[in-house]
């Protein structure tokens, strides 16, 4: 186990503190150091309730606090999808990224869409002043990976198992690791990780991409900046891409978002809201509008969804509704169009069945197998897996996850795309009754809410649950003898 905190104080005050063991016991520890991880200890670490006794650890196996999937890349051109203006680390702060930039990157403005390695950057900074406000040995960050949890026997909280083999104990544990790996697939292993990639692109001649969302778009503009001059073969089922955000910048006029307000307090079902959509459309307000404003309460009207209607809208418009929400700058859509156009991108609108190792000058060529009807089959020098989120909890690359099904002390959603959880972040065991001190943000409780994966989401998620962990934290001093 590394001890990555920076102040070697730290860990001394906390090895000062009466009857705990030095840098083990905690009163809550976030397992995951991304986005959602940091924003929660940032939450906690500013709010005015918060004890100065409070101990908390992060544990996080990168070395880049803040970086998680989608802030640790370097390249310059892989850019925030969501306007600077909209990233801000809390809601109740909505300038807090813009004014950062000033300082630190004064050639941007708020309307843009930054370099995501810059965020990186302010989610550090944010933690690390935060961190400085309050007495040394509040916050410690561990190294490391856990890959299960035990409830105590002899008092409430939990022991977690470190990948070091070291036990930790908190009182409560926070679950923020975020957008996992997908476990085995059709592919053997033989798609490239959009992440890594293990191949020269001056090599390679056709690249293919399975998927056509934001993280083949990364792909793509990662490969041009690299000098790939070959074909690309981007597959997907729909063959959409995302669609641009418009420009300028228009925020979303007050009469909107109340007509997404009065259409969330009605309880409507999936015809009544598309219909709802479709009129205010009509009535001449831009689409991009009407989607930012839904986004608002997206989780509101989502959980007054009967079942029918959710699997109605996961068969029919999540694609549709990504597509249009989850949107790309202008830039990156006219690299894709300007590739279209000269020939060397095209779109396969099939489903791929199977992944084969092929005999080349490449060591990662591949022949892919797809079917559209019927089935054919696809050459090329290199295969990216672009397809973004895992598709099931089921079957995820995380042996915490799948520890905390098999031992019951969660329980999948209803559509397996995460875990159920309350409001409040709190997770329901497999028996049906609430954890109160284990707490779960961001992707794994998409099936209960439909969006949350993004800045705008998780941080609304987090305002709210540490709220939770404080009353929790606090009753369990004063039950303390
Ligand atoms: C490529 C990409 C680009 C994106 N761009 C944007 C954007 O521009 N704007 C936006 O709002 N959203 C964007 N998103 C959505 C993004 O998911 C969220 O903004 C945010 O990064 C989610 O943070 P997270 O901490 O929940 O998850 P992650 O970023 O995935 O972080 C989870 C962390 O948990 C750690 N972890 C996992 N398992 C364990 C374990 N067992 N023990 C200890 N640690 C563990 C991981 O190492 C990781 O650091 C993007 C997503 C991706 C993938």
């Amino acid at each position: 186990m590394t001890e990555a905190d920076t102040s070697p104080s730290r860990q001394e005050n906390l090895a000062a503190r009466p009857g705990i063991a030095a840098g083990h016991e905690f009163d809550l520890a976030i397992v995951g150091g991304g986005f959602s991880g940091l924003c929660t200890a940032w939450h906690l670490l500013t709010d005015v309730m918060l004890q100065p006794t409070f101990r908390c650890v992060i544990i996080e196996p990168d070395e880049r606090l803040g970086a998680g999937l989608a802030y640790r890349t370097e390249s310059p051109c892989h850019l925030l999808n969501v306007r600077a203006r909209g990233m801000s680390i809390t809601a109740a702060d909505p300038g807090s990224f813009a004014r950062w930039l000033a300082r630190a990157a004064p050639q941007y403005s708020p309307d843009d869409f930054v370099p995501r390695r810059l965020y990186r950057r302010y989610l550090k900074d944010c933690f690390d002043r935060a961190v400085d406000q309050q007495p040394a040995g509040m916050m410690t960050v561990l190294r490391d990976a856990v890959r299960g949890l035990a409830l105590l026997g002899d008092s409430p909280g939990y022991s977690l198992d470190l990948v070091s083999d070291v036990a930790v104990r908190a009182r409560a544990v926070v679950l923020a690791i975020g957008n996992l790996p997908p476990g085995p697939t059709f592919d053997n292993g033989l798609l490239c990780s959009p992440w890594c990639r293990p191949f020269d692109f001056n090599r390679i001649g056709m690249l293919a991409i399975v998927g056509a969302g934001l993280t083949a778009l990364d792909v793509i503009l990662d490969a041009e900046a690299a000098g790939y001059r070959g074909q690309y073969k981007v597959i997907s089922r729909h063959g959409l891409f995302p669609l641009p955000h418009r420009e300028p910048f228009e925020p979303v006029p007050a009469e909107v978002r109340a007509w997404a307000a009065d259409l969330a307090e009605s309880r409507p079902t999936l015809r009544h809201a598309l219909r709802a959509f479709q009129l205010k459309r009509k009535s001449g307000v831009h689409w991009e509008l009407l989607v930012d404003s839904l986004r608002l309460f997206a989780s509101r009207i989502w959980k007054n969804f009967d079942q029918a209607d959710k699997r109605r809208f996961f068969r029919h418009l999540r694609t549709i509704w990504n597509i249009h929400l989850h949107r790309s700058c202008q830039h990156n859509i006219a690299v894709v169009a300007r590739l279209k156009a000269t020939g060397r991108l095209e779109q396969i609108h099939a489903r791929v069945i199977a992944v084969e190792k092929r005999g080349s000058h490449c060591d990662t060529a591949v022949r892919l197998v797809l079917r559209r009807g019927t089935d054919f089959t696809l050459d090329a020098d290199a295969a990216v897996d672009g397809t973004g989120l895992f598709t099931t909890i089921r079957r995820t690359g995380s042996a915490l996850v799948a520890h905390l099904l098999d031992d019951g002390m969660v329980q999948p959603d209803d559509f397996y795309l995460g875990l159920k959880a309350t409001e409040t972040g709190q997770l329901l065991s497999a028996d049906g009754s609430v954890r109160s001190d284990l707490f779960t943000v961001g992707t794994l409780r998409r099936g209960e809410e439909l969006e949350c994966t993004a800045v705008p989401e998780i941080r609304k998620q987090v305002a709210v649950m540490v709220q939770e962990i404080l009353r929790l934290v606090g009753d369990a001093r004063r039950d303390e003898p």
